[in-house]
C-alpha cells in the first residue's frame, strides 16, 4: 500500500492548531488576570483567583486538545479513500476489490447464487502508455472507465486492479441472456476506438472469467484464476475471452516447474541435439541437417522444445543454452558428411544479444567448422525487432560466409519490404502451408508465390514439415526442390545420422527418383 499524507495533518496545520490554542489560553489568562487584578481583588479571595485561573487553563487545554484532534475522523476517511479508491478513475482499488470479492464469496457460499469475476485487461497497455505518453495514457484509462461503467449492469462492482487491468464482480442474476453473449457484447463495445484529445486510440482486450463458488471462494485464488483464464484468452488471439478451468492451473504449475528446473537441467547435461535431414529431391542427396534441441529429464522424460524454449527466452537461460547448441552443432558437423551443412535455430533473443556475431565467430574458430557448413535459421520476427541492427548483423554474417535461412517464412510479417534490406541465403516455407497443400488450393498458390519470390531475390528455398508423398510431389511441381519432413526422416541422434548421406530406396521411390 502506498504511503498517504493528509493535507489536514501537515506540520503547518499542526503548528497552526497549537499556536491558535496557545494564543487562546494566553488571552484567557490575561482576561482572568485583568478581572482579578482590575477589581483589585475586590471581593475575590486568592483561592478563588487560583481556582479561576486553573479552570481557564483547563478550558484552554481542552480547546487545544480538541482542536489538535479535530480532523482525526477526516484523517481516517482520508486514508480509507486513498487506499480503497483508485485516484485516476475513482474505481475501487485492488485491496478494496479483494475485500469485495471476499464479501461476495461469503454471500455466494450462503445463498448458492453464482457470482462471476471478470478480469479485463488492455493488451500491451504498457507499450501503449510508453508510445502515447503518460497523460494520454491516463486519458485513455479515464475514457475506458467511463465506458465500462455504462456497459456493465448497474449492480456490478468495478475495480481497477492493475495499470490497464479491471475487475468486474457480476452477480448471476444481473446477466441478461447468456454469459457468453454478455461478455462478447462487452468486448465489442469496449474495443471501439477511444477519442482522446490528440488522436483516436484503438485497443484490444483479453478477458478471463471465474465463477464463484464453483472455482473457489478464496479471493486471492479467485484473482489468480481469473488471471490464468485471461492469459489463456490472450494466447488465443485478439479480443478473446476464456472461462477458467482446472487445466489452466496445471499449465501454469508446469511452466513454473520448467522455469525452476532449466538451470539444473542445463548443468546436469540433460540436453542433446537431434538431427533431421534436408533433402534435394532431383538428386536424392542429403544436403544438410537441422539441429533440434531435445531435453530428456531424468524423471519426467522428454520435454518438447516448444514448452521450454519460450520460457528460456523469458528467463535469459536461452543465452547459455543457445551458445551450447551452436557449439555442439558445429563440433558434431565433423562427424557428418563433408558436403552437408548443419542448420542451427537461433532464438530472436539470442540473435539480438550484444555480441551475437562475436559468439558465432569464436565458436567457428574453436570448432574449426568451415563457414559454408554452417547455416543459421532465424525467424522473421527476430529480424523485425530492430531492422537496422538486424540488417547489420546479417551483413556481418554474410561477410563471414555464413548462410541465413528465414525460418517459418510466411507466418510473420506481411510487409515484405524488409527482404530487400536483408542479406540472407534461403527462405524456409513454414510447415503450416505444407500441411494444407493436399486439401487447400490456396496453400498451393502461397507456396508457388514464395518460390517465385525466392527466385526473384536469387535465394534458395526449402519446405519443412513434408509428411506425404503428394505434398512432396506438389512442392516439386511448384519449384521447391529441397525438402525436410517426417516423410524423409525424423529428427534422430547424431550416431544414427552418421553416414546416411544418401537416401534409402524407399525415399528414392517417394522422391520420384529413378
Ligand atoms: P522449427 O524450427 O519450425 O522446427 C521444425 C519442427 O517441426 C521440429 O519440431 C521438428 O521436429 C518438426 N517437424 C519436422 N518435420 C516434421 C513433419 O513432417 N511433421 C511435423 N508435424 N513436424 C515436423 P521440434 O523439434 O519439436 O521443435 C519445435 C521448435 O522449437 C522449432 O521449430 C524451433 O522453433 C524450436 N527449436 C528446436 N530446437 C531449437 C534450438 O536448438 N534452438 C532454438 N532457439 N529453438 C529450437
Ligand atoms: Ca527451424
Ligand atoms: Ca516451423
Amino acid at each position: 500500500m502506498s504511503a498517504v499524507s493528509n493535507p489536514k495533518r501537515t506540520p503547518v496545520f499542526r503548528l497552526l492548531t497549537i499556536a491558535s490554542s496557545g494564543l487562546g489560553s494566553f488571552v484567557l489568562g490575561l482576561w482572568g488576570l485583568k478581572l482579578g487584578l482590575g477589581e483589585g481583588f475586590a471581593g475575590i479571595s486568592a483561592d478563588m483567583m487560583v481556582a479561576m485561573m486553573a479552570a481557564l487553563c483547563a478550558l484552554a487545554a481542552s480547546a487545544a486538545a480538541m482542536s489538535f484532534f479535530a480532523g482525526v475522523d477526516e484523517s481516517a476517511d482520508f486514508v480509507f479513500t486513498e487506499t480503497h479508491f483508485d485516484k485516476l478513475t475513482g474505481l475501487l482499488a485492488r485491496p478494496a476489490m479483494v475485500g469485495k470479492i471476499a464479501e461476495a464469496a461469503c454471500a455466494t457460499s450462503r445463498t448458492g447464487e453464482p457470482m462471476f469475476l471478470i478480469d479485463i485487461d488492455i493488451d500491451r497497455f504498457k507499450q501503449i502508455n510508453d508510445a502515447i505518453g503518460y497523460s494520454q495514457g491516463d486519458e485513455l484509462i479515464r475514457a475506458f472507465t467511463k465506458r465500462l461503467t455504462t456497459c456493465v449492469p448497474q449492480r456490478a462492482l468495478i475495480g481497477r486492479i492493475g495499470a490497464g487491468e479491471f475487475a468486474v464482480l457480476l452477480p448471476d442474476n444481473q446477466v441478461s441472456g447468456s454469459l457468453e453473449s454478455t461478455i462478447e457484447r462487452l468486448i465489442d463495445e469496449m474495443m471501439e476506438p477511444y477519442e482522446l484529445s490528440t488522436h483516436l486510440q484503438s485497443v484490444s482486450l483479453s478477458v478471463g472469467i471465474v465463477a464463484m463458488p464453483k472455482d473457489g471462494v478464496d479471493p486471492v485464488l479467485i484473482l489468480r484464476r481469473s488471471n490464468l483464464a485471461l492469459q489463456n484468452a490472450r494466447a488465443s488471439g485478439v479480443g478473446n475471452w476464456s472461462v477458467f478451468h482446472a487445466e489452466m492451473g496445471r499449465v501454469a504449475d508446469h511452466r513454473q516447474w520448467i522455469e525452476s528446473e532449466l538451470n539444473t537441467a542445463f548443468e546436469r547435461g540433460d540436453f542433446d541435439l537431434h538431427y533431421q535431414p534436408q533433402l534435394d529431391l532431383p538428386t536424392g542427396r542429403i544436403v544438410g541437417y537441422e539441429a533440434l534441441i531435445r531435453w530428456r529429464h531424468p524423471e519426467r522424460g522428454m520435454i518438447p522444445p516448444m514448452e521450454f524454449i519460450p520460457i528460456a527466452e523469458e528467463t535469459g537461460m536461452i543465452g547459455p543454452i543457445g551458445e551450447w547448441v551452436l557449439r555442439k552443432a558445429c563440433s558434431d558437423a565433423r562427424h557428418l558428411p563433408d558436403d552437408c551443412f548443419v542448420a542451427v535455430n537461433i532464438s530472436p533473443v539470442q540473435f539480438m544479444t550484444k555480441d551475437f556475431v562475436g559468439t558465432v565467430r569464436d565458436t567457428m574458430t574453436s570448432t574449426g567448422i568451415k563457414p559454408s557448413r554452417l547455416e543459421l535459421e532465424v525467424t522473421e520476427t527476430a529480424m523485425m525487432q530492430d531492422r537496422d541492427r538486424a540488417a547489420a548483423i546479417l551483413k556481418q554474417l554474410a561477410d563471414m560466409g555464413i548462410s541465413v535461412a528465414v525460418d517459418d517464412f510466411g507466418t510473420g510479417y506481411s510487409n515484405l519490404s524488409y527482404l530487400i534490406d536483408f542479406s540472407f541465403g534461403k527462405l524456409k516455407i513454414d510447415r503450416s502451408f505444407v500441411s494444407r497443400l493436399d486439401t487447400d488450393s490456396s496453400s498451393g498458390a502461397v507456396v508457388s508465390t514464395i518460390v517465385g519470390l525466392s527466385r526473384a531475390l536469387g535465394v534458395g528455398i526449402i519446405a519443412e514439415g513434408v509428411e506425404t508423398e503428394s505434398q512432396a510431389t506438389l512442392l516439386r511441381a511448384a519449384g521447391c526442390e529441397v525438402v525436410q519432413g517426417y516423410l524423409f526422416g525424423r529428427p534422430a541422434p547424431l550416431k544414427i545420422r552418421i553416414g546416411d548421406a544418401h537416401v534409402t530406396d524407399e525415399v528414392r521411390r517417394v522422391a520420384n527418383l529413378h
